[in-house]
């Protein structure tokens, strides 16, 4: 085991396409760290250079002691998992998980009872004499994750290895690594584009967009305090609402403008951005989880602690019953892609803050034509 450190590492292509740019990681040893963002950010690149199956064009790139830069893939001593799996169809599920060891002439009565180990931990013991075609997407997955493991590699890489799974048994498959990984205690670098997974299996996420590391942090830090636009819409779903507005002080308070609408802002939000203050007139982007927001009336809105000063009006034009929940989306305040060119997020992280959460459940047959922010 070991930890995985690069420091400043970028990547570019031949045809001059700057895929990674200077990205600086401290991964540490036993950690699990997950590489999230959308097509084309650069993660996959960057964990193939941890691999040692794409040069590094510029920094370096350590592996416990040793920095790796100009060693090759084999004898890194870390273990890839694809997302095609990468098996050889021919070969039994015991001749595949291992593989690997043959190679390095482990002696055959080791590679035996390793196999048998690691078959026992992924629950194929009962499947080693069959060839990949059959079995199921779910098993294959474990075949590959078997030949990972069972070279007691010093890391795991793994690219978007769920994402050949239907539905159910990704969420099934992710339990199952999360497990895994803490049980064997390896140290992990997991890249997706999928931010459910990324939050639910890092012990850190790292969002990428363009070859750049946006933020790196702890999902929960990620999701209460994104440091700008791009991780506050990317991180959650529904997505969070990101609405042009502007900042104002009447009354004694603070207030934020969405349109029509004048909201009171919560002295957290005030504290938690004391900048605020110094933009009053400028326009910003206020960011309101979903979760945030409840039905006024079942909320009451005209309760004591000023429930009204915090009133969205909008009629609502959607909702999306998901059984264990509604998404109502509002012509103010629905769940919104955020676009790149919007410049200013004057509090990402103190807007999403702008309310507690609210547990009133929306419900009804009818929409509910304003919300509170709570
Ligand atoms: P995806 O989720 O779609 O796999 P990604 O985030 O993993 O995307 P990369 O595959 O790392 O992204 O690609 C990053 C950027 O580098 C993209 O713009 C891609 O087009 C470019 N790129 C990838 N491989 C090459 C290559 N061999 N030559 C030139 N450009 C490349």
């Amino acid at each position: 085991m070991a930890e995985v450190v690069l420091a400043d590492v970028s990547k570019v292509y031949p045809d001059g396409t700057r895929a990674v740019d200077r990205l600086n990681l401290h991964i540490a040893d036993g950690e699990f760290l997950v590489l999230v963002g959308p097509s084309g950010c650069g993660k996959t690149t960057a964990l193939r250079m941890v691999a040692g199956l794409e040069e590094i064009s510029e920094g370096t790139l350590r592996i416990g002691e040793r920095t790796v830069n100009s060693v090759p893939a084999r004898d890194r001593d870390v273990a890839m998992v694809f997302q095609s799996y990468a098996l050889y169809p021919h070969l039994t599920v015991r001749q595949n998980i291992g593989f690997g060891l043959e190679l390095r002439k482990v002696p055959k009565e080791e590679i035996r009872r390793r196999v048998d180990e690691v078959a026992k931990t992924l629950g194929l013991e009962d499947h080693l004499d069959r060839k990949p075609r059959n079995l199921s997407g779910g098993q294959r997955q474990r075949v590959a994750m078997g030949r990972a493991i069972v070279r007691e590699p010093r890391a795991f890489l793994m690219d978007e290895p769920l994402s050949n799974l239907d539905a159910k048994l990704r969420v099934q498959m992710r339990a199952e690594i999360s497990r895994l990984q803490r049980q064997l205690n390896v140290t992990t670098v997991y890249v997706t584009h999928d931010q459910v997974e990324a939050m639910t299996l890092g012990d850190r996420v790292a969002v990428m967009k363009k070859g750049v590391l946006q933020q790196v942090a702890e999902p929960q830090e990620l999701y209460d305090r994104p440091v700008n636009l791009f991780v506050a819409g990317f991180i959650g779903s529904p997505a969070m609402n990101l609405l042009q507005g502007s900042v104002s002080s009447a009354d004694g308070a603070w207030w934020v403008t969405l349109g029509e609408n004048r909201l009171r802002l919560p002295d957290e939000v005030l504290q938690a951005r004391p900048g605020l203050r110094e933009r009053a007139g400028a326009e910003l982007i206020v960011g309101i989880r979903p979760e945030d927001m409840e039905d006024a009336e079942l909320g009451g809105a005209d309760d004591a602690d000023g429930g009204a000063d915090r009133l969205l009006r909008s009629k609502a034009d959607l909702v999306e019953a998901l059984g264990s929940e509604l998404l109502v989306h509002f012509g103010v305040a629905a769940p919104r892609v955020v676009t790149e060119d919007t410049k200013e997020l004057a509090s990402a992280a103190g807007a999403a803050d702008l309310a507690d959460i609210a547990t009133t459940p929306l419900g009804g047959d009818t929409a509910p034509e304003s919300v509170l922010v709570a």
